[in-house]
């Protein structure tokens, strides 16, 4: 047996309602994979709060263990590349969607999914990382991929306060980069400065509908959060800048013109985490080795222990309470 959270399907013909507890599992009714974790920390990212109050429909199989993200050991294997002991983390590939997720102890999962965990993390710094660090540094490999040097100007991240955000500001600021951070929580501009932040702008600035082409300002962008915010990075970007979208936190929508991008050359370079193949997962992850200061990654995360603290805090998550990154403390 082992402890997981587990999320059961609401049914409106029995009027039984959505159902999110901890509760303990038969190993055997894991999901078939050829790689068994044990798991000893996972982490709370946006999707995962939204999975936990059933506020989107995140989940695709009932019932649910959530949890996108799990670093751990491995105990058993038949997959070719993982013998018992090495040590992974397990970033997306739809876990905790379609199949059994790390919000638990034992998780059984694809040997294909796995990245070897650099030597300098431990699990729990993997987890203080999660989906959330990962993309923020896929998000500065779409920078650099697209030619944004710190030398050609200041960049914005948005959604600042949030796992991507927090993460992203402290890479970009250890790369040089001049970085304005765009938050709507005032009180954490001394947070946003403590990772790194140049400069903190109040998200308003942003949310607000705006001309097609406005003043050039960013010669790259960290966007977590789309709708109206992310069409205004792109109208405010300058002349060849590339702006990283990566998030909706603010709406699935982009209310744009192509003004941007045929006028200015602008780049819109999506960012996606949960299919992105192997090579570019290892090389994020070793890129994070390298170049987060792990001072500054202590100093956003917070950690919670596998039981209720896990739904109080994905409620602050859904309700943009919260700032920088939960580790889930299992092992
Ligand atoms: P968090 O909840 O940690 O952070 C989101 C931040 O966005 C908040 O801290 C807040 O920052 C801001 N925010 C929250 N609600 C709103 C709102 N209604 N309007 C405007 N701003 C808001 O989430 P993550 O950082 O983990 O994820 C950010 C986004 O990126 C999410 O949409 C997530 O789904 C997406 N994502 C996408 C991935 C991919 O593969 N493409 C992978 C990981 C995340 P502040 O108060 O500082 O403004």
């Amino acid at each position: 047996m082992f402890r997981a959270i587990l999320l059961e399907k609401p049914d409106v013909a029995t009027s039984t309602p959505f159902r999110a507890h901890l509760t303990e599992l038969d190993e055997a009714r894991l999901p078939a994979a050829d790689v068994l974790l044990a798991v000893q920390a996972s982490t709370l990212n946006y999707k995962d709060a939204l999975a936990l109050t059933h506020k989107s429909p995140v989940v695709r199989h009932w019932p649910m263990v959530p949890g996108i993200d799990g670093a751990g050991t491995v105990l058993e294997s038949t997959h070719p590349a993982w013998q018992p002991g090495d040590r992974v983390v397990l970033n997306g590939w739809g876990v905790g969607e379609t199949h059994w997720g790390c919000l638990a102890e034992r998780a059984r999962l694809k040997g294909e999914w796995l990245v070897r965990l650099p030597a300098d993390f431990d699990a729990k710094q993997a987890m203080a990382i999660g989906t959330a660090g990962y993309t923020a540094m896929l998000c500065v490999m779409a920078l650099e991929d697209h030619g944004v040097t710190p030398a050609a100007g200041e960049v914005l991240v948005t959604g600042a306060t949030g796992g991507v955000g927090s993460v992203a500001v402290a890479l970009l600021a250890r790369l040089g980069y001049q970085v304005t951070a765009a938050t709507g929580k005032a009180a954490e501009a001394d947070y946003l400065r403590g990772l790194g932040a140049a400069a903190v702008i109040d998200r308003a600035e942003l949310t607000a509908p705006g001309k097609p082409l406005q003043k050039e300002r960013w010669a790259g962008v960290v966007d977590t959060l789309g709708s109206t915010a992310l069409a205004n990075a792109c109208a405010q970007t300058r002349y060849g800048g590339t702006v990283a979208a990566c998030g909706l936190a603010a709406g699935m929508d982009l209310p744009s013109s192509v003004a941007p991008f045929i006028l200015r050359g602008v780049t819109l370079a999506g960012v996606d985490s949960v299919m992105a193949p192997l090579h570019r997962r290892e090389r994020a992850w070793a890129r994070l080795a390298q170049d987060l200061d792990p001072a500054l990654l202590a100093r956003m995360t917070d950690e919670i222990a596998l039981g209720e603290a896990v739904f109080e805090r994905a409620e602050a998550i859904m309700a943009g309470r919260f700032r920088g990154r939960t580790v889930v403390a299992i092992g």
